[in-house]
């Protein structure tokens, strides 16, 4: 009876300290994991969000790229992390594809965390070394077909964005080619302007400087619509690839157990941060686009991310890709 009392008081004690924690918060500051390496387009993303709400909690956010296995060594850390508000999650599509893709997946996308919303929505680009000799996609395809052979796709690993686009692209043309996987496409790019790789999809959050100044071929946008900072550049279903679509989605996501107070001082600060004008400003110059504001929200997080598991991973079972 005695114990019993004791163990009642401790966990009400608990409780009031988790209370007083999230009334407190936030104290320190926070991190943000980034699964993917530095200057590559969710450290982009992530950094220029972070400025935004930093402001708001009145609290640093500082980026920690955790990187490898295609964004999910980041997730599993985070999926594992003490649930108090001081770590969260900035990734994208991979959480909706690695759960298809990997069949010991170490931490569940579904289960495993608390939903602070959506973020932003980025198209991809299909790109070449600057010495590949296709001028346009439909030359692309021909060359690709001819050499596949000898030809290199960069991508960040299974479960990127640009592992996705490369696998839906490369099974829409019915060929395959060499891959290379990177820590991140920030390095993937360093190398294809090398020219040591020949070719990848990546974010424009990513591309368009490199685009801008020439430094790279570009034969499409993996977005239904033109990118309106890259207006002259076609998507690829004008150019011939039906249905062809690759948006990456991203979303904030923290640990499970994370109490709600903490979570809607999360969720003001991404809302309040998205809707500041040198983010959107920044976002716009880089293809991107801000989410609407109902869909910077735990429910409607959580939704998509269902939506796209169910989406996409009957496609990934069917073109037979795995990892362990
Ligand atoms: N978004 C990743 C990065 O930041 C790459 C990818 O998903 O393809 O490097």
């Amino acid at each position: 009876m005695h114990k019993r009392i004791v163990g009642v008081f401790s966990a009400l004690v608990l409780a009031l300290s988790a209370g007083a924690a999230a009334q407190d918060y936030p104290s320190k500051p926070i991190v943000m994991v980034v699964p993917f390496a530095a200057g590559g387009p969710t450290d982009t993303l992530g950094r220029n969000l972070a400025e935004g709400m930093s402001k708001a909690l009145k609290r640093q956010v500082i980026i920690d790229n955790t990187v490898g296995a295609g964004g999910t060594i980041g997730a599993n850390k985070v999926a594992k992390a003490k649930p108090d508000g001081y770590m969260v999650l900035l990734h994208h599509i991979g959480m909706a594809t690695s759960p298809g893709l990997y069949r010991n997946l170490s931490f569940n996308p579904l289960n495993d965390f608390e939903y602070v919303g959506q973020v932003a929505d980025v198209p991809m680009t299909l790109l070449a070394k600057k010495t590949l000799p296709p001028n346009n996609f439909q030359e692309f395809v021909a060359y690709l077909k001819q050499n596949k052979s000898k030809m290199t796709y960069g991508n960040a690993g299974i479960g990127a964005a640009s592992h996705l686009c490369g696998l839906l692209l490369l099974s829409a043309l019915e060929t395959d080619v060499q891959t290379v996987a990177y820590k991140g496409t920030g390095p993937a790019m360093t190398d294809l302007l090398g020219g040591q790789i020949d070719f990848m999809c990546d974010q424009t959050t990513n591309t368009t400087g490199h685009i801008q100044a020439k430094s790279v071929k570009v034969y499409g946008v993996t977005s239904a619509k033109r990118v309106p900072s890259l207006a002259d550049i076609p998507t690829l279903q004008e150019q011939g690839l039906k249905n062809f679509e690759v948006v990456v989605w991203h979303g904030i996501y923290a640990p499970k157990g994370t109490p709600k107070p903490v979570l809607d001082r999360l969720n003001g600060a991404l809302k309040s941060a998205i809707q500041e004008a040198s983010f959107k400003d920044s976002m716009a110059k880089l293809g991107a686009t801000p989410v609407p504001l109902d869909k910077a929200t735990p429910d409607a997080l959580r939704a998509h991310l269902k939506a796209e598991i169910d989406r996409w991973t009957p496609i990934i079972k069917k073109a037979g890709v795995y990892a362990d």
